[in-house]
């Protein structure tokens, strides 16, 4: 049985003030909710505050990038020990905004989980196809070429930690969602990349779908069998909006 992972990516949204004013309205929206994990993940500035105001709930924080060295003279960045040292839990990896605008590539996918598992943190690793792949029929190797670039190299000690989140390009931001059947086909697929990782890792890790999840198609999406949880950036800003896709 996986546990579903309802996670929020609010990209770069959201000041320390108007954090805390989402949390007073979210949690009670999400306190009988019992059988799923609940993660947030605000940008850097707003972890404290998002810890603070998650204290005493089930609601966990995430950050949505890090870097791969502890420290140093790495101007602008941001390590896994200072992310875990603020009490955050897990972060986000390889988001495709992260691909296509500041140059990530599978190689420093790899990098970055590593050293989110170093310092105890929960990586969702993310990957997916852009339109013109989808559209010529390249998502399964894209996907492949993903996989093994990112993930493969991992331990399977390093593996049974992660978290993947297929996130089709095209569906992010668009208002477009891949239908549940396409959904479960790329996550059927990316399940099949993990028995390499043996059968019983690849029936245990945990996929999220990420694409213009709402409250409206969360449930639809979240009945499919290989779909084992929701990765919502536009979606994750309000606290009503997202307290719906949680309790789909
Ligand atoms: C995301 O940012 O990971 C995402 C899936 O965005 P949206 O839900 O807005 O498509």
């Amino acid at each position: 049985m996986r546990t579903p992972v309802m996670a929020g990516n609010w990209k770069m949204y959201k000041n320390p003030a108007e954090t805390r004013t989402f949390f007073e309205a979210f949690l009670p929206l999400v306190q009988n909710t019992a059988d799923r994990e609940i993660v947030i993940c605000p940008p850097f500035v707003n972890l404290p505050a998002a810890v603070g105001a998650a204290q005493n709930s089930r609601v966990e924080i995430g950050a949505q990038n890090l870097y791969w060295a502890r420290e140093g003279a790495y101007t602008g960045e941001i390590s896994g020990p200072m992310i875990h040292a603020v009490g955050a839990k897990w972060v986000i990896i390889g988001h495709s905004e992260r691909r296509q605008y500041f140059g990530e590539t599978d190689e420093t996918v790899y990098r970055r989980t590593v050293a989110a598992l170093e310092a105890g943190l929960k990586p969702i690793v993310c990957v997916g196809e852009n339109l013109g792949q989808r559209e010529s029929g390249a998502t399964e190797s894209v996907l492949g070429d993903q996989f093994a670039g990112g993930i493969t190299p991992l331990t399977a000690d390093q593996f049974a930690q992660i978290v993947i989140a297929y996130e089709p390009v095209w569906a992010i931001g668009t208002g477009k969602t891949a239908t549940p059947d396409m959904a479960n086909d790329a996550h059927r697929f990316l399940r099949s990349q993990a028995a390499k990782f043996g059968q019983s890792a690849a029936a245990a890790v945990r996929i999220l779908y990420g694409g213009s999840v709402k409250a409206d198609n969360a449930k639809i999406l979240m009945g499919q069998s290989e779909i084992d949880g929701a990765l919502v950036g536009g979606a994750s800003l309000d606290p009503k909006s997202f307290a719906a896709i949680v309790n789909f």
